[in-house]
């Protein structure tokens, strides 16, 4: 699928991977809508074709209203990246006592239920796209983790929400099938945006170390550079995708 002259959103564009996956698809001549919390938005640089939209995922009308102004570009809104997330680590039992289910919930609320309030609104807009030829009409790119499949401790709750994101993968491609619709989900491994900025340098350095190639963390911009990869790819589809040095982690 073209990029040139479509319309896509990208949710967490105000940073990280978000917001090297705005930038990529803003270079390859898309009207990019990137979706973040204000306070993201803030410390978001001006780019050329990345316009800000303040929406929290969670959010059934501020992500319409989002999607709306998506759709109103001009252009056809062909793509949507989920990338808004948020990585906060408890145990089940610890000295502090045991696992807030406010927090718990509060993770699958934007991780898992966020990506599909976005996926589902965003789909519903695309579908009333004029399709090109081969009836293609759109992807729609979600994010999970490494950690949907090996969880460390103190990942319970992130475990737990990215093991959705993977799941609704391949029903959601399935349902969304005869719209035209592709849906394809990234389980990052450990990439070096701001969710690490908490993390010593020692212990960045062990994570890179665990590596076993290339030994270092990932870029934001080759998670960008795979996104790009599936939007040109009309034959990926129903796929989670592990971009990750092929890192398997210690618990
Ligand atoms: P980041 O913190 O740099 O970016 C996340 C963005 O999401 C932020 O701009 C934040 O404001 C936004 N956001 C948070 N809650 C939101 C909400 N309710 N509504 C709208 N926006 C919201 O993090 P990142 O590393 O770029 O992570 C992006 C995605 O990749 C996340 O889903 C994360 O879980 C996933 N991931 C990251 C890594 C990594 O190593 N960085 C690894 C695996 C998966």
């Amino acid at each position: 699928m073209r990029i040139l002259d479509t319309a896509a959103i990208v949710t967490g564009g105000a940073s990280g991977l978000g917001g090297a996956t705005a930038k990529a698809l803003a270079d390859k001549g898309a009207r990019v809508f990137a979706l973040d919390l204000p306070a993201g938005i803030e410390k978001a640089p001006q780019v050329d074709g990345i316009t800000y939209v303040a929406a929290d995922v969670t959010d059934g009308d501020q992500v319409l209203a989002a999607v709306e102004q998506a759709a109103a570009a001009g252009v056809p809104l062909r793509t949507v990246v989920n990338c808004a997330g948020i990585g906060p680590s408890a145990r089940i039992l610890s000295k502090k006592g045991r696992h807030d289910l406010g927090l718990f919930r509060k993770v699958v609320e934007i991780n898992l239920i966020g990506t599909f309030n976005v996926m589902t609104l965003a789909a519903e807009a695309i579908a009333k796209t004029e399709p090109l030829e081969d009836g293609a009409r759109g992807v729609v790119i979600n994010t999970a983790s490494v950690a949907a499949f090996d969880g460390q401790i103190g990942q319970v709750a992130y475990s737990a929400s990215k093991g959705g994101v993977a799941g609704m993968t391949l029903p959601s491609a399935r349902d969304l099938a005869s719209q035209g619709i592709r849906v394809m989900t990234i389980a990052p491994g450990i990439i070096d945006t701001p969710m690490l900025a908490t993390v010593s340098e020692d212990f960045r350095a062990g994570l890179a170390a665990g590596v076993p190639f290339p030994k270092r963390l990932g870029r934001p911009d080759e998670y960008a550079q795979l996104a790009i990869d599936i939007v040109e790819h009309d034959y990926l589809n129903g796929e989670v995708i592990r971009l990750d040095g092929s890192l398997r982690m210690a618990p």
